[in-house]
């Protein structure tokens, strides 16, 4: 069986980070990509807000980069997913792909999050076309634009407030006649005129054409559908952490977010750290990720040396 000293599970900015600073830390890491490398950051097209990039860096080729760095310090990159965990043996048991076995004496789980989506074959269709599920990266792309935002929780109504402030008009597509986000977010909604709450509408389908969306057609409990007409639409209907291989061991919320000790890495696992979105409920940014990348190498390098 194959021994690895670090083993980092996520080809994001949280995993590459962490490759990059194991691997000058002479960690020898191997670090799993599973099957979307470069994370969830591939799912949208220019980044404008990661700093040292004055003119916006391109999603994958920022991604990309951040690979062949971990790559050139000397990390074991992999494509493979890690597909069942032994967390409760010394080292720990991992299993890739369904086959290959290994075990490792530190792990750092950096499986990120990802969004959740209606399922509606038209989203998929314009999905980084005006169909995103973060304000914060492609906000800025509709600026004096019109667009809609799905879900009544708070990072819809954090979402649309964020939007109110660039776009003309936002919409919110509320599926009850009730916001369950907290009393201080639907206050600031309420005090955003260019919101318009649509409540008790679902969507049927995203409309669009060969330039990307054009409007949306809803259906309200009623009955009544009606199409409205914007230029994005943003789902905040929720994350899902994927740190389902691993919760038999490690804490997590009722989310399922992995529960790190205050500002460390650290898991309720000795040896296990968790970095990124995985652990990460608020501010899901490719920047935290990455800072909290490097922060799970440096605890892991403690824990190896020690
Ligand atoms: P939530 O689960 O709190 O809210 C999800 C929202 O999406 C709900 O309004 C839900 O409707 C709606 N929804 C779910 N599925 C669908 C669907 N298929 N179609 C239409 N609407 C749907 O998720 P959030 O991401 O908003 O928040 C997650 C956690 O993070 C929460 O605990 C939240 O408080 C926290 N958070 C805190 C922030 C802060 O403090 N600033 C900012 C952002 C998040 P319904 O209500 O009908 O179920």
């Amino acid at each position: 069986m194959e021994h690895v000293n670090c083993l980092i599970i996520g080809g994001g900015p949280a995993g590459y980070t962490a490759a990059i600073y194991a691997s000058r830390a002479a960690l020898a890491p191997v670090l799993y990509e599973g099957n979307e490398p470069g994370g969830q950051l591939t799912t949208t097209t220019v980044v404008e807000n990661y700093p040292g990039f004055p003119g916006g860096v391109d999603a994958n080729q920022l991604m990309a980069g951040m690979r062949e760095q971990a790559v050139k310090l000397g990390a074991d990159v992999r494509r493979g997913t890690v597909t069942s965990a032994d967390l409760g043996v010394r080292p720990f048991r991992l299993v890739v792909d369904g086959s290959a076995e290994l075990e490792a004496d530190a792990l750092i789980i950096a499986t990120g999050a990802t969004a959740k989506y209606l399922g509606l074959p038209s989203e998929s269709k314009f999905r980084g076309m005006g169909v995103s599920a973060c304000a914060t990266c492609d906000g800025f792309f509709y600026r004096r634009k019109d667009v809609a935002v799905v879900g009544g929780g708070d990072t819809a109504c954090e979402e649309a407030t964020y939007l109110a402030g660039l776009c003309r008009k936002v919409y919110m597509i509320v599926r009850r006649d009730v916001l369950r986000a907290s009393e201080a977010m639907q206050e600031k909604v309420r005090n955003t005129p260019n919101i318009e709450i649509l409540w008790n509408c679902n969507t049927q389908e995203v409309l669009g054409d060969a330039s990307g969306v054009t409007g949306a057609r809803l259906i309200r409990k009623n009955g009544e559908v009606f199409d409205i007409n914007v230029d994005g639409f943003f789902l905040a209907i929720g994350h899902h952490p994927q740190s389902d291989l691993f919760s038999a061991w490690v804490n997590t919320d009722d989310q399922g977010y992995i529960i790190t000790e205050g500002a460390t890495s650290l898991t309720n696992v000795e040896g296990v750290f968790a970095a990124g979105d995985v652990q990460d409920p608020r501010y899901r940014q490719a920047i935290n990720a990455a800072a909290s990348g490097c922060r799970a190498a440096l605890d892991a390098e403690k824990y190896l040396k020690k």
